[in-house]
């Protein structure tokens, strides 16, 4: 699973409560640590479903 962040991400941190290992806010804006993905894919998911800008992709699995 790769997952990417596009620029409409407006910082909200929803990714990173949902997901604190995975995803990390840097300047506003959300981080994802490609090491931490796997055995986190469900959060992962769930953090796809809950962000409110449609800002976080699944490139693969
Ligand atoms: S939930 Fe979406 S908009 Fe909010 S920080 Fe995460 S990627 Fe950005």
């Amino acid at each position: 699973m790769h997952i990417s962040i596009s620029d409409n991400c407006t910082g909200c941190g929803v990714c990173s409560t949902i997901n604190p290992e995975v995803f990390e806010i840097r300047k506003a804006f959300a981080v994802p640590d490609h090491t931490k993905v796997s055995g986190n894919e469900e959060s992962c998911m769930d953090a796809v479903f809950n962000c409110p800008v449609g800002a976080i992709h699944i490139d693969e699995f």
